[in-house]
């Protein structure tokens, strides 16, 4: 029987820098992982897959509107399906080959197979136990369907399915518009698909502030998106090569059908934990399958952690790497810790969205006295000669006192810009800092300094 200081289940984003972070602090460490390749969900069917389509669906989009317009004339490129599908798999192979490499630098054993908890302090993979004074539950999420929806991964397909196409669908309905169903939707779109997107809510993004949803939902329409909101889908009907959603609008309880050569069916992720063997462990877990943690990430049962997806918090690969880093830091004897403040959300379509702390909606509904600092990037001379003016960044900060309360961006590389706003959250910065900050000129992020300056005594370029 092998034996080691922490065994981690999962070689997801969670998992495997739990795993490094556990051997940097000298623990002896193993990852079970019972996929081929290392990296879970987000490496292998996840953030890293549907960002090569996003990039290679986004270079095409390009050549189509802003090429000619750049002086950059002759044919737009046409699109060779297996071609972008093998460039999206090599981009894939490359990264699961990395955490490979580093668990090796490391030395992680990665014990390949399935893994269940017989009882504390033991894992059993396939035919072998072994002991583990520490075990960290990092098995991550599946995706959810819904009542009446059978999925095929061929037709009706979920994120996963939605990756590896036979070929590019005349006619998409995704189901869901949350971030899968957005940015997948944004893919398809861009490749010629006619992509319809069907929303149980009134607006698109749950969650994500209100001003800058709107703004989305605008600038994704004028892409080519359709959406029906406010509608809740009753089922599909599917052959092999077609399907019918059939969905009834709130309002009026009217039913109507819509015709699909795909259906991706994006309608959130649910915790994963079979075969775990949980029950017997008296690991605490809710209706929703979520394992139930105190904040050190300890479950009910002795040298059992969980972190990730699994556990409770939003379902985000930089969240659950944060709560691996942790996690190894409290088994290490450290004081591990996450600004669950501070936790940045990107959605990767053409514009990006970005966000951090506070939507404008969660402050009003606490009373908070707050004020706006807005600045579009119609004033940001680099976006402009980028075609890449549409949209804007939102500061939210303390009314009395200035420090920031959130941020909201929707433009280009908004998923690059938040970060200077989350540092200087983490800092407890007041909004004024950020604007007495210099930032180099010409740049998108000296829209975020406008809008910094919009909290005080004005932006300059508005
Ligand atoms: P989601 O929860 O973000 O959105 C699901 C949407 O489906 C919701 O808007 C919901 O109202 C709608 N819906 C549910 N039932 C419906 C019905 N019967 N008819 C019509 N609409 C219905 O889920 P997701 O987009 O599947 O993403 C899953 C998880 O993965 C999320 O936690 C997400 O944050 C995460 N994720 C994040 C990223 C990123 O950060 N870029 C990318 C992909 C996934």
């Amino acid at each position: 029987m092998s034996s080691y200081d922490v065994i981690v289940i999962g070689s997801g984003p969670g998992g495997y820098v739990c795993a490094i972070r556990c051997a940097q602090l000298g623990l002896k460490t193993a990852c079970v992982e019972g996929r081929e390749t290392l990296g879970g969900t987000c490496l292998n069917v996840g953030c890293i897959p549907s960002k090569a389509l996003l990039h290679a669906s986004h270079q095409l989009h390009e050549a189509e509107e802003n090429f000619a317009k750049m002086g950059l004339k002759g044919k737009a490129p046409s699109v060779d399906w297996k071609a972008m599908l093998a460039y999206k798999d090599e981009t894939i192979a490359q990264n699961t080959k990395g955490i490979e490499f580093l668990f090796k630098k490391n030395k992680i054993d990665w014990i390949k197979g399935w893994a269940t908890i017989p009882e504390a302090g033991r894992v059993k993979v396939g035919d072998d136990v072994h002991e583990a004074k520490n075990i960290v539950i990092a098995s991550g999420s599946e995706a959810s369907s819904i009542p009446g929806v059978e999925i095929d991964e061929k037709v009706v397909v979920t994120s996963t399915g939605a990756l590896e196409l036979g070929k590019i669908p005349k006619k998409m309905v995704v189901i869901g518009a949350g971030v899968i169903g957005l940015e997948l939707g944004s893919v398809y779109n861009r490749l010629g698909s006619e992509v319809t997107v069907v929303e149980y809510l009134d607006t698109i993004t749950p969650g994500m502030d209100g001003d800058t949803a709107k703004a989305f939902q605008r600038l994704l329409k004028k892409q080519g998106l359709k959406f029906v909101l406010g509608a809740a889908v009753q089922g599909v009907e599917a052959t092999k090569t077609k399907a019918k959603v059939t969905y009834k609008l709130k309002k009026d309880d009217s039913e109507a059908v819509l015709d699909a050569d795909t259906v991706l069916v994006a309608t959130g992720r649910r915790a994963f934990t079979d075969g775990l063997g949980l029950d017997a462990l008296g690991v605490k877990t809710t209706d929703r399958g979520v394992i139930e943690t105190d904040r050190n990430y300890a479950t009910g049962a002795k040298g059992i952690f969980a972190i990730g997806d699994c556990i409770t918090g939003p379902m985000l690969a930089h969240k659950a790497e944060d709560e691996g880093m942790a996690v190894a830091e409290i088994i290490a004897g450290q004081a591990g810790h996450v600004n669950y403040g501070v936790i940045p959300s990107v959605v990767y379509t053409w514009p990006e969205v970005a966000a951090v702390g506070e939507t404008e909606e969660a402050l009003k509904e606490a009373g908070r006295a707050y004020k706006t600092g807005k600045f579009s990037f119609m004033g940001n001379g680099r976006a402009k000669a980028n075609f890449a003016a549409d949209g804007f960044v939102k500061i939210l900060a303390d009314k009395e006192t200035d420090r920031i309360l959130g941020a909201h961006i929707i433009g280009p590389a908004a998923g690059d810009l938040i970060h200077e706003v989350c540092v200087a959250m983490e800092f407890g910065a007041a909004a004024e800092d950020l604007a007495r900050t210099c930032h180099a000129h010409p740049t998108y992020s000296e829209a975020v300094r406008e809008a910094a300056l919009a909290c005080g005594d004005g932006a300059i370029h508005a």
